[in-house]
């Protein structure tokens, strides 16, 4: 299964992301997780994102095609994988196509997780991330059994730098202009499943999964 995840910060990409990837077995391949990685290990490339990243804005297109094109030419992704988070612009996107192209790896289907810019604040200024294993959670609608410490890993929780309210209205504005009008692009290739993502967890995860099974 090969698919691609769209949808505004704090739609539950990275949520759904993670069952997905493990019902399917195929990689889970997170842009802003690699990012963040990067920025952490102070390596070339996290000094090359983490201006952008700091202030919500998108990385340049030259550099994130090129840890994309890297990471789906490695044999794991052979079995497949679930993109989380790219392609985000027009150009991201034709360059997907042409990646694929040549692995002669086409797209099952791409997902577009559709919530109302009103939820998306409080889902994302709540959202907590384990430091350690990188599951998400948040303090209202998906809380950890004990506060601040992960149930997968007793990983420390910890908030992310871009998700405050400035920052996150930046994000929720870039998203509006360059990356919804990419559904348009996966709908003439006739591969877009729109799923309502303004559900409980579980229920968003089902219906994505009937929408791949159409
Ligand atoms: P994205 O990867 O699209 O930015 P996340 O998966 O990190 O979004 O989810 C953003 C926040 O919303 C997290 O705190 C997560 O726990 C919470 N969340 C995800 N899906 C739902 C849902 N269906 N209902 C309520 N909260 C959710
Ligand atoms: P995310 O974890 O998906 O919310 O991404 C966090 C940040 O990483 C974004 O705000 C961007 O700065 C950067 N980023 C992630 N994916 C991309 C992408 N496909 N194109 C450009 N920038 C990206």
């Amino acid at each position: 299964m090969r698919l691609i995840l769209l949808g505004p910060p704090g739609a539950g990409k990275g949520t759904q992301a993670q069952g997905l990837a493990e019902h399917f077995g195929i990689v889970h391949i997170s842009t802003g997780d690699m990012f963040r990685a990067a920025i952490k290990n102070g390596t070339e490339l996290g000094l090359k994102a983490k201006s952008y990243s700091d202030a919500g804005t998108l990385v340049p297109d030259d550099v994130t095609i090129g840890i994309v094109r890297e990471r789906l030419g490695q044999s794991d992704c052979n079995r497949g994988f679930l993109l989380d988070g790219f392609p985000r612009t027009r150009v991201q996107a034709e360059a997907l196509t042409e990646i694929l192209k040549t692995l002669d790896m086409p797209l099952d289907a791409a997902i577009n997780v559709e919530v109302d810019r009103h939820l998306l604040m409080e889902r994302l200024t709540g959202r907590r991330v384990c430091r350690k294993c990188g599951a998400t959670y948040h303090i209202v609608f998906n809380p950890p059994q004990e506060e601040g410490q992960c149930g997968v890993c007793d990983g420390e929780l910890y908030q992310r730098k871009d998700d405050n309210e400035e920052t996150c209205e930046r994000r929720l504005d870039v998203y509006q202009n360059e990356t919804a009008p990419l559904t348009d692009y996966y709908a003439q290739k006739e591969i877009l499943r729109n799923i309502q993502g303004d559900q409980e967890i579980d229920q968003v995860f089902a219906d994505i999964l009937v929408a791949l099974k159409d």
